[in-house]
């Protein structure tokens, strides 16, 4: 299977140039030359299949050319030793739960399959990466943990002190071993700068073998469709496939784009719910016809305060038209006073805790299905973060703090190890000197 830039269809990949890349040389994003079609495949899938026995055969069907069997199959047992889980909250509501993995949030399964699939081109070719990256707090923890001990990489993260939560600090700088996390003076921005910079410096990028792992990697949207195809064929004998219907709580735009492409695939759910707070582009533009971009606004959801939605130049390669677009998705958005009372609701009446970005999801799957009222539907909310992680949020909405998993737990005694520099890429580089 071939990639394409979205800014150019002769600037081609096969899928390891692409997840080296990150990002096409043009500054557009990787999506497939022509997808293909695995109808059969989707539709051999049935509820007695695993999660990822559906993950390999999905992985391999996409990239035989690439890749064996066997090695789709290792990619996908190494990445994901946690599933996701269903919590049924009425005969036509249902919620996904994507967060049982190491960080706790649904970005384990992208960066988890990426670090697989990375680990093992690299060991065929006995080549040595460096992930750089930065982070605001919350993304960095599911690339660190997903990395974490993987062969012929280290992982080196920016983060600005005293600017993230302590919670986010411990997952960033408790691992140790091959992740190295950089203790910044200075703010995300600065960060996010050194980063680019570093990229940016031919002499520095190749000295070094530097690679992304940043959100619109190709190998992180791929995997990100498997939890929707399990999650139909769990349901489809019981609804029918096409009455199987996803809302995706959204900032990037990522993990919804990834539905879109089973869908192209071959998986044929229904109809596409897309669920926002008050940075809300898409919904006004699935409402109006007109795309505005802007800077983002800080909501209490806010690992979707994204005021550009980096995936939009995917969504719009799958559709020919808006209006095909509009036809198959449908936007709602919410103000941050609803977001909290849904919180509350929900733990009023079921006992149950959510995150503020699930909060908007089910607000959006309610609304929905009260202008939809068909028999035998269901529609499925994917939650994208266990509420513990969002736990000031929480526990403002409920007076109640959720109890933290046992992954997030067991960090709270570990050493905090980490590296102060200051906000210059000489700082930077100096220490990627004095670590590799
Ligand atoms: C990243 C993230 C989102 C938004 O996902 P996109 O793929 O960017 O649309 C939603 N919820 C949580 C908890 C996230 O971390």
């Amino acid at each position: 299977m071939l990639f394409s830039s979205t800014r150019d269809s002769n600037n081609i990949a096969d899928f390891k140039t692409a997840i080296f890349k990150g990002l096409a040389s043009d500054g557009g994003l990787y999506f497939p030359v022509k997808q293909p079609d695995l109808s059969s495949v989707y539709n051999s899938f049935s509820p007695s299949h695993t999660f990822n026995e559906i993950a390999s055969q999905v992985t391999w069907n996409l990239l035989k050319d690439e890749i064996s069997l066997g090695q789709a199959e290792s990619i996908c047992n190494n990445a994901f030793d946690f599933v996701p889980e269903f919590k049924n909250l009425t005969e036509d509501l249902s919620i996904l739960e994507l967060y049982h993995g190491p960080s706790a949030a649904f970005k384990d399964f992208g960066a988890s399959f990426l670090a697989s699939a990375m680990e093992s081109f690299l060991q065929n070719d006995d080549t040595h990466a460096i992930i750089l990256t930065a982070t605001s707090g919350d993304t960095g923890s599911a690339v660190a943990r997903a990395f974490y001990k993987k062969k012929n990489i280290d992982v080196v993260i920016l983060y600005p002190s005293g600017r993230v939560s302590p919670l986010q600090e411990k997952q960033l700088t408790t691992l140790g071993a091959n992740i190295h996390a950089l203790e910044v003076e200075g703010s995300f921005d600065d960060c996010q700068r050194m980063v680019k910079e570093a990229f940016t410096n031919d002499a520095i990028n190749s000295k070094f073998n530097l690679t992304s792992a940043n959100s619109i990697n190709l190998g992180r949207l791929v995997p990100q469709s498997f939890y929707y195809t399990w999650a139909w064929a769990q349901l489809k004998d019981c609804f029918g496939g096409e009455n199987i219907h996803f809302c995706v709580p959204s900032g990037n735009f990522g993990n919804l784009t990834a539905c879109l492409l089973a869908n192209q695939w071959g998986m044929k759910s229904g109809h596409l719910i897309a669920a926002t707070n008050r940075n809300n582009v898409v919904p006004e533009f699935l409402k109006t016809g007109t795309y505005q971009p802007r800077a983002s606004v800080l909501t209490p959801s806010n690992a979707m305060d994204v005021g550009a939605p980096s995936n939009f130049e995917r969504m719009q390669q799958i559709y020919p038209s808006n209006t095909a677009m509009q036809k198959e998705i449908s936007g709602y958005w919410y103000s941050d006073e609803e977001t909290m009372a849904e919180i509350k609701t929900v733990y009023e009446n079921e006992k149950y805790f959510i995150c503020p970005h699930t909060a908007v999801g089910l607000l959006a799957s309610k609304e929905w299905l009260s202008e939809n009222k068909n028999a035998n539907q269901k529609v499925v909310t994917l939650s994208t973060a266990h509420p513990a992680k969002f736990l000031e949020i929480v526990e403002e909405a409920l007076g109640l703090q959720p109890p933290l998993p046992k992954q997030l737990q067991s960090l709270i005694n570990k050493e905090k190890k980490s590296i102060k520099i200051s906000n210059t890429l000489e700082d930077l580089v100096k220490t990627l000197k004095s670590l590799f």
